[in-house]
């Protein structure tokens, strides 16, 4: 063998049971107690949680938006990745409309090629689609590339070109592939930017009323019932409020294959934080932090599968990019969020019994691995698996601080924050890729995935 890892507490989305992994090509090949096998490498890992790597299916690890080009990139992104106990990312290849999907794919892996420490995959955004883009939707997912992002706002035009979008979902459903949705109402926002620019409040503390809850809830009601007309199953990214949880719990009633995700920052933030004095501008996201109250009932649909994953949405920025445009409507939204994603899951969601250890794998990685085509090469530890596996310790305190941190933002988002439960050990495919901190991965050494369909995945996989 390679490696063994004894004495672990191996966590699924089903199981918790202590055992010894062996680690050989790459992959899992044995699990049980007191294995006789002998490894180059063993590691007592007595008291530590043996944990699938996390699965982030929505991050932009290098990105340009708004004219800017993210601080990180593919190598800051999954180094941070990594750090933090995520062995996997599906990031988005945000294409231009009239572009090619394949070419915008083959462009985002080149970036990501020599950089990535970790193996990716790739989603294909839906920019204003013609007959064109919709007839390369098959050639996209034949490529392994099997889920398409669609945005609902202006930034998309969604509005204007909302038949050839229907058309679109109907084939990714008639693909077997799944459409990732981008919630919020662009007239319900351009209304209530306008009258809060006619209140002359369309400063940052207002950012939060620019878009309120109801734009993300009609989005998400809007979402579902095209969905519906489509025919096709759907997947509704970083959900903040209750407003769209009404709605999907109505259509599961219904009996619609509807999923859905949120998002770290509205886990852990609220906003109030719009309040402060100094750089206000860090919390901006789309959609905004809402009202505190809203956290907990995330927390509980999350526990109650209501929500299936959690995502980051992660993008750096500096902060001197973030503070660039002020107005409501011009905020460069996200932040660096991929190497305390794991560890405030844990720390807020497990340690305060909001989520059962189980349940922080099955949101964390199992079920977006089942989402998005990658089960069970990817999202637990069995036998054959990707030995994409964490030794992550539950008893370790830790304060988050920017210092410590591998983004190339000047600034940590959650500075300060203490957490317990951090990562000691991460394997990606067998190969320890950071040890106590110390980042040993070769930069270029992550893959691009070529995924499954989800139609393939749904009829022998439940995913709650
Ligand atoms: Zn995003």
């Amino acid at each position: 063998m390679d490696v063994i890892l004894r004495n672990g507490t191996v966590v699924t989305a089903n199981d918790v049971y202590h055992a010894d992994v062996a680690i050989e090509g790459g992959v899992v090949k044995r699990i049980g107690t007191a294995l006789l096998d002998r490894a180059a490498r063993e590691v007592d890992v007595r008291g530590k949680l043996l944990i699938p790597g996390g699965v982030d299916v929505h991050t932009h690890c290098e990105t340009e938006l708004s004219g800017e080009m993210s601080a990180d990139d593919w190598h800051s992104s999954t180094v941070q990745a990594a750090c933090g106990g995520v062995t996997t990312v599906v990031d988005y290849a945000l294409t231009h409309p009239g572009q090619s999907m394949i070419e915008c794919i083959e462009q985002w892996d080149a970036r990501a090629k020599g950089k990535a420490v970790i193996d990716y995959g790739l989603h294909p955004t839906l920019m204003q689609p013609s007959e064109k883009t919709i007839a390369e939707m098959a050639d996209v997912v034949s490529e392994g590339h099997t889920s398409f992002k669609i945005f609902m706002t202006g930034l998309a035009g969604f509005d204007e070109h909302s038949t050839k979008y229907v058309q679109a979902i109907a084939e990714a459903g008639r693909l077997g592939a799944l459409v990732n949705i981008h919630c919020e109402d662009q007239t319900c926002i351009s209304f209530h930017t306008q009258r809060l620019e006619a209140a002359g409040q369309s400063d940052i503390r207002h950012y939060p009323d620019s878009r309120p809850p109801i734009s993300e809830g009609i989005a998400a009601q809007r979402a579902i019932a095209l969905a519906r007309v489509a025919d096709a199953p759907i997947y509704m990214v970083h959900l903040s409020c209750q407003e769209s949880l009404d709605a999907i719990n109505e259509a599961r009633a219904h009996g619609q294959s509807v999923y859905a995700e949120t998002r770290p920052i509205y886990l852990h933030l609220s906003r109030e934080r719009f309040e402060e004095k100094i750089d206000p501008e860090r919390y901006v996201g789309w959609p905004p932090l809402r009202h505190a109250d809203q956290m907990a009932v995330l927390w509980q649909a999350l526990d109650h599968s209501v929500l299936q994953t959690v995502a980051t949405d992660h993008i750096g920025w500096s902060l001197a990019q973030k503070k660039k445009h002020t107005k409501v409507d011009e905020l460069i939204p996200g932040m660096a969020n991929l190497e305390t994603l794991i560890p405030m899951l844990y720390s807020e969601g497990v340690r305060k019994r909001r989520l059962s250890l189980q349940r922080f794998v099955a949101v964390s990685s199992t079920n977006p691995s089942k989402l998005m085509g990658l089960y069970p090469q990817k999202g637990t530890i069995a036998v054959g698996s990707d030995a994409d596996i964490v030794v992550f310790d539950p008893d370790k305190q830790v304060t988050i601080r920017h210092a410590d941190m591998h983004t190339k933002q000047d600034w940590e988002l959650h500075e300060g924050f203490e957490v317990t439960g951090w990562p000691v050990m991460t394997l990606s495919r067998g190969e320890i890729i950071v040890e106590n901190g110390q980042v040993l991965a070769r930069p270029g050494r992550g893959r691009l995935l070529k995924r499954k369909r989800f139609a393939d995945v749904r009829n022998i996989q439940d995913v709650r």
